[in-house]
């Protein structure tokens, strides 16, 4: 079996005076240590599959396989990177960095080391007591890349990750972040409408 396994996957949402058909039988598969670029215009659907892959909508008909297990509700082995960094204004790059293993109860001495490695390989280090607005857009997604990759998580999804950058910053990052994925031999499905940006990463 392949590691993610998309099978004739269907959408359709109601409301009250329409049906919208986001998804329409689609089938994929990606293996472990790929990284999937899905690109589409702004409506396609890519925002739907993704959030079906992670568990947090249940498609109309069709199945999605992780490691040949079925998934039903969110997954911890799924991490989700938004188009925004969604960052915490109030809390510190670390503080904000620890947040996904809060939530799973798991600050332990040996992941905060953990964490901390990771801010230090990729150049955030000196920054763990600054506060989000203290940085650049681009240094924000990354930690919001990091922030993600806390958790462990086995395959990454980034919505549009660098839709909130301007355009000059927008190739540097996505190369910094395609370099990120890549060195954590991380699987990654990330979608965008921007086809300069998918052929950078
Ligand atoms: P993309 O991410 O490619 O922009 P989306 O997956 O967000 O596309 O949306 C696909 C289609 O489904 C669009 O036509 C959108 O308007 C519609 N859609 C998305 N979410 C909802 C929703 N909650 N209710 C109704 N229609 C929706
Ligand atoms: P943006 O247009 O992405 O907001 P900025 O003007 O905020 O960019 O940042 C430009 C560059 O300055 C960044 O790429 C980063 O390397 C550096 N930088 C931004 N904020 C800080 C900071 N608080 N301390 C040190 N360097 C910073």
């Amino acid at each position: 079996t392949k590691f993610v396994e998309i099978r004739g996957v269907s959408k359709t949402y109601h409301t009250l005076d329409e049906e919208t058909k986001a998804l329409d039988k689609l089938s994929f598969d990606v293996d472990r240590g790929e990284i999937v670029i899905i690109v589409g215009p702004s409506g396609c659907g890519k925002s739907t599959i993704l959030s079906i892959i992670a568990g947090l909508m249940k498609p109309s008909s069709g199945e999605v396989f992780i490691n040949g297990n079925q998934i039903k509700s969110t997954n911890k082995s799924v991490g989700y990177m938004f188009q925004s960094d969604h960052l915490f204004r109030w809390r510190t790059i670390m503080e904000n960095v620890l947040i996904g293993l809060e939530i799973q109860n798991k600050v332990t001495a040996q992941n905060i080391n953990r964490v901390e490695k990771l801010l230090d390989t990729y150049g955030l280090a000196e920054f763990k007591n600054h506060y989000p607005n203290q940085l650049s857009g681009g240094m924000r997604q990354r930690v919001a890349l990091i922030r993600t990759l806390a958790i462990e998580p086995e395959l990454l999804l980034l919505d549009e990750p660098f839709s909130a950058l301007d355009y000059q910053s927008r190739l540097a990052v996505s190369d910094d972040i395609a370099g990120i994925i890549k060195k954590e031999k991380k699987t990654a499905i990330m979608v965008t409408h921007d086809i300069a940006e998918a052929i950078s990463m």
